[in-house]
C-alpha cells in the first residue's frame, strides 16, 4: 500500500485531476466528508488529507510514503530528508516581495519584512546584500505595511487580487512556485517497485499534458 499526503484546496483539486489521468479516483470527496484517510479506486493507494505545511513532516517520518507540497512549503521546511522526484507543475504561483505603490521596497538601511516565508526571505535579502529584519507572521501579511509593522512583505501571489484589494503591489519576483511530488527515502528502498511505477505513471501523464 502506498500513502500519498495532500492538502485540501487548490493542491488537492489539481493533484486529483492529475491522478484521474492515470485512472486513480478517490472514493470519498474530502470536501463533503470529515475523513482524513481517503481510499482510492486503486487498491494499492490511499490519500491522507493534511495541512499543506505538515505534508513534508508526514513524508519525512514515513507516515506517508509520498506527498504533494508547494515549493514555498519545501523551502521553509528545509530538510534533506526527502526526495523531490517530480515537479508536478500544479498550483503555480510566484513568491514575491510586495509593498505600497511607489515606495521602493529596497532602500538603504535595514528593511522590515513581514512574512510567513522566513527562510526564503532571509536567503533573498541576504543574497542581495540587504540587511532585513524578518518578522514572522502566520497570515494576513498584507496588513503589515498598512499599519506600519513592516516596510514590505514576502508572500505568494497568483492573480495579485489580494494585494490589490489591500492597496499593495507586487515588486520583485523571488521564485516561481509549483507543487512537487515528494518521497520518503526509506519508501524508495522498501517499496521500490510500487514507488518508481507510480512516479513513472505520473511522469508520463505530465509529459502528455498540453502545458
Ligand atoms: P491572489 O489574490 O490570486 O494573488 O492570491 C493570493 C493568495 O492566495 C495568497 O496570499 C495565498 O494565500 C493564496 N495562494 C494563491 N495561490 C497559491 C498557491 N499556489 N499556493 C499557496 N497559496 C496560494
Amino acid at each position: 500500500m502506498l500513502t500519498l499526503a495532500l492538502s485540501k484546496g487548490r493542491i488537492y483539486d489539481e493533484a486529483v485531476a492529475l491522478l484521474g489521468r492515470i485512472g486513480i479516483q478517490p472514493t470519498v470527496d474530502p470536501g463533503k466528508s470529515r475523513k482524513l484517510i481517503i481510499p482510492t479506486n486503486r487498491d494499492g493507494l490511499q490519500l491522507l488529507i493534511i495541512r499543506a505545511t505538515d505534508v513534508p513532516t508526514y513524508v519525512e517520518y514515513g507516515a506517508a510514503d509520498l506527498g504533494v507540497a508547494g515549493k514555498d512549503v519545501l523551502v521553509e521546511y528545509d530538510s534533506n530528508g526527502l526526495y523531490e522526484p517530480l515537479d508536478l507543475g500544479i498550483a503555480r504561483c510566484r513568491l514575491m516581495t510586495a509593498g505600497k505603490p511607489g515606495e521602493p521596497t529596497l532602500r538603504g538601511g535595514r528593511l522590515r519584512v513581514a512574512t510567513k516565508y522566513v527562510n526564503a526571505a532571509h536567503r533573498y535579502f541576504a543574497g542581495r546584500g540587504i540587511q532585513a529584519d524578518i518578522i514572522k507572521l502566520y497570515g494576513s501579511m498584507e496588513l503589515a505595511p498598512l499599519v506600519g509593522l513592516a516596510d514590505c512583505i514576502v508572500d505568494v501571489v497568483d492573480t495579485g487580487n489580494t494585494l490589490k484589494a489591500n492597496g499593495l503591489e507586487p515588486k520583485e519576483l523571488i521564485m516561481d512556485i509549483s507543487s512537487r511530488l515528494i518521497l520518503n527515502k526509506a519508501a524508495m528502498k522498501m517499496k521500490h517497485a510500487e514507488v518508481t511505477g507510480f512516479i513513472a505513471e505520473l511522469r508520463q501523464a505530465l509529459a502528455q499534458s498540453p502545458e
